[in-house]
C-alpha cells in the first residue's frame, strides 16, 4: 500500500485513497519553503513528525511528499537519518573546483563571471535588504579586519561570508543556490586571492574600504550605487589577475 502511495506520488498521480492529493499538497508547502530561502541549500529538513504537526497532515503524507521530492532531485537522505535540501547541482562542485585547478583560465572565466554575478546581486540587495540583512553585512564586514582574522585563510573566509550576507540580501534564492554550488570553490579562489594576489596590508586596506562602499550603498537603498561600488572592487580585483599574470 505504502508502496502505491509512494509511487502515484512520486508520479503525481492522484490515487483513490486521495492522499496523492495531501502528498502533493505538502510537495509544494516544503518546495516553498526552500524557494523562500527558508531552508537553505544544504540544511536539514525538519523531522516527518514537526512537518506533519506544523503542516496538520498525517506522516504518511508528509512521508510520500518528501520520497516525491527526493526523487525529483530536491532532497536527499541524510546518513543516521533525515532529509536535507539538495545543494542545487552539489556534484558539480568538485570538478568545478578541478577545472579552476587545473587551469588558471578558468580561474579567470569563474572570476569575471562572477563579477558579473556579484554587480547583479549587489543591484538587487539595495532594493531589498531588511535591517536584518543590513546588520548580517555589516558583521560580516567587521569579521574581515585584520585583528579579527589574520590569517589568509581567515580573510578569505571572511571575504566569502560578506559576499554570502549580500546574497541573502538580495532575496534572490536562485543565486543563492547558484553561490552555494561555487562556495567551496569561491572560498579556494579568495584564499590565492589573499595569499598570491593581494597580501599586503594596503591591499587588506583596499578591499575594507571597497566593502564599507558596497555596504553604505545597500544601506542608502540606491541600486546603481551599489552596482557601482561592487563594479569597482571586481574591476580592482580582476585587475590584480593581469598585474600577476605570469605565476
Ligand atoms: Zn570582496
Amino acid at each position: 500500500m505504502d508502496d502505491v502511495i509512494t509511487k502515484a506520488a512520486a508520479t503525481g498521480r492522484a490515487d483513490s485513497t486521495g492522499r496523492t492529493g495531501i502528498a502533493d499538497r505538502v510537495a509544494a508547502d516544503v518546495l516553498k519553503m526552500v524557494a523562500s530561502g527558508d531552508i537553505e541549500p544544504g540544511d536539514r529538513l525538519p523531522s516527518e513528525r514537526r512537518l506533519a504537526e506544523k503542516l496538520g497532515v498525517s506522516r504518511v503524507s508528509v512521508r510520500a511528499a518528501l520520497q516525491r521530492l527526493k526523487a525529483q532531485g530536491f532532497l536527499a537522505a541524510v546518513q543516521g537519518g533525515g532529509t536535507r535540501v539538495v545543494k542545487a547541482a552539489a556534484d558539480a562542485d568538485p570538478a568545478l573546483a578541478e577545472l579552476v585547478r587545473l587551469d588558471r583560465s578558468n580561474l579567470l572565466d569563474l572570476m569575471e563571471l562572477r563579477a558579473q554575478m556579484e554587480i547583479w546581486a549587489a543591484r538587487k540587495a539595495a532594493l531589498s535588504a531588511t535591517p536584518d540583512d543590513l546588520i548580517e553585512i555589516s558583521a560580516a564586514l567587521n569579521a574581515m579586519n585584520s585583528d579579527a582574522a589574520p590569517t589568509p585563510e581567515d580573510k578569505a573566509r571572511a571575504d566569502v561570508d560578506f559576499h554570502m550576507a549580500i546574497a541573502r540580501a538580495s532575496h534572490s534564492v536562485v543565486y543563492r543556490h547558484l553561490l552555494s554550488v561555487v562556495r567551496e570553490t569561491l572560498t579556494e579562489m579568495l584564499k590565492y586571492h589573499r595569499t598570491v594576489l593581494f597580501g599586503s596590508p594596503a591591499d587588506d586596506r583596499t578591499i575594507m574600504t571597497q566593502h564599507g562602499d558596497i555596504l553604505s550603498a545597500i544601506e542608502s537603498g540606491d541600486p546603481t550605487k551599489a552596482e557601482d561600488a561592487m563594479r569597482r572592487h571586481m574591476t580592482w580585483t580582476r585587475d590584480h589577475y593581469d598585474r600577476c599574470g605570469r605565476d
